[in-house]
């Protein structure tokens, strides 16, 4: 593989994953065409010497691991977090709003989205819908229209003369999407109506009887692609985190069977990761456990073991250059970015920055540092959470990006490929701490 290969590979699965439910079964697609074995955690496991398992909850994360012909209470873990979730607008329970006769759907934000970019964009709807089956069963389509059906249109500059200076958003007015114009201003649309003649078109769910519930998500219908004089940036929805996620999927695909490694991609990150599925829930220790046997032999386990958690950085931006500490300003394509912060913000130390300093060096991957401006707060990410979870050393990681939770952010077309070399030397490497 080189880094066009890489890239292109990328764009594909950041392309066919306007969701996290679609992410995860992207991942469990390219992870069981490669031979993983898909494990149910409702069943009894029998874990082989050496084996590959990949476990899904809530069809939204996923836990894949290598059980290696090493033993695991010698050689613990290498561990790869990163999360499915990004930024975006979700359709309410009771959407359909009707006015002037045109057809909007009312929208919540999920996590911490920057709201401007979403206006004057090609929006198409994906996500979840729950329905009952002819057979009189509840079952899950994973639908994506596709298409782009709706937009969010600004409000002229001769409307707003301040739009350029004092532009404020009302996510509960300025939102709703536009999805049709009716020919009677009378009618009442209903929106589950529009969806089950949605999946009823689709011949895999011809036994749908009735649509009960949905999780669904507006997102850009402009595909990832490289951007720049000389194709330096590569732009996209979802570089956060979905880059991290393809990064760890790559690695652990490519990852041998001697060491024992273990990829988590969770959902919820954007919202705080507190959730039956997210980081802060119970689906890493439980997968653990069931691996390690007992408590003892986990914690002995864990002791050997390191995370590498990657979550995007910021790079300095050329126009805002004061957002930064002057000596900590990442640049695009200049290498993973290590996050660190006093605070706990970032769970990196010493010890797991060394290791990762020196794996890159023999790697030949460039390194650079992020901590915040000491006046202004810091982010943070699922390594905090993961090691006070399940107490595991971690290291937090990320390449550098522009626009982070923009519906288009920007990258550098080196750094995701760095970071994929760096995480196979990981991956292969035989010493942790
Ligand atoms: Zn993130």
């Amino acid at each position: 593989m080189d880094k066009h290969t890489f890239n292109k590979g990328l764009f594909s699965f950041i392309g066919g994953a306007p969701t996290p439910f679609h992410a995860t079964l992207g991942m469990l697609d390219r992870l069981t065409d490669a031979g993983f074995v898909q494990l149910y955690e409702a069943d009894a496991w029998q874990l082989g010497v050496p084996g590959r398992y990949v476990v899904v909850r809530n069809d939204s994360s996923l836990i894949a691991f290598v059980v290696g012909e090493e033993d695991l209470l010698q050689n613990g873990f290498r561990m790869f977090g990163a999360h499915t979730d990004s930024p975006c607008l979700k359709v309410k329970p009771q959407p359909d709003k009707v006015v002037k006769g045109y057809h909007q759907l009312g929208v919540e934000v999920y996590g911490g989205a920057l709201l401007n970019p979403w206006f004057d964009r090609d929006l198409s709807l994906a996500g979840r819908v729950s329905y009952l089956s002819k057979a009189g069963v509840i079952a899950d389509a994973v639908i994506d229209f596709k298409q782009p059906i709706a937009v969010i249109p600004s409000l002229a500059i001769h409307l707003d003369r301040q739009a350029n200076k004092e532009r404020t958003i009302n996510a509960q007015l300025h939102l709703p999407p536009l999805l049709a114009q009716l020919d009677d201003e009378k009618a009442k649309p209903h929106f589950n109506e529009l969806l089950l003649a949605h999946l009823v078109e689709q011949p895999s769910y011809g036994d749908v009887e009735k649509v009960l519930d949905y999780e669904l998500y507006f997102y850009d219908t402009q595909p990832p692609g490289y951007v720049g004089l000389e194709q330096q940036f590569i732009a996209s929805a979802r570089l956060d985190n979905l880059l991290s996620c393809y990064v760890g999927l790559q690695s652990l695909l490519s990852a041998g069977t001697r060491h024992s490694s273990m990829l988590i991609c969770t959902d919820h990150e954007e919202v705080g990761s507190a959730s039956f599925c997210g980081a802060q829930g119970p689906f890493l220790r439980s997968v653990l456990e069931r691996i390690c046997g007992d408590n003892e032999t986990l914690t002995r386990i864990m002791d050997r073991s390191v995370l590498i958690s990657a979550d995007n950085a910021h790079g300095i931006h050329p126009n805002y250059v004061d957002k930064h500490d002057e000596n900590h300003g990442p640049l695009l394509n200049h290498g993973p970015v290590i996050k660190i912060n006093a605070n706990q913000r970032y769970a990196t130390n010493s010890a797991t920055a060394a290791l990762i300093r020196l794996l890159a060096e023999q790697a030949g991957v460039p390194l650079q540092s992020f901590v915040t401006r000491t006046d202004m707060g810091c982010g943070s990410t699922i390594g905090p959470i993961t090691t006070t979870e399940v107490g595991v050393k971690t290291l937090d990681i990320g390449v550098p990006t522009f626009a982070m939770h923009s519906i288009r952010e920007l990258a550098g077309s080196d750094d995701g490929w760095m970071l994929k070399q760096l995480t196979d030397a990981f991956f292969q490497s035989d010493r942790l701490l």
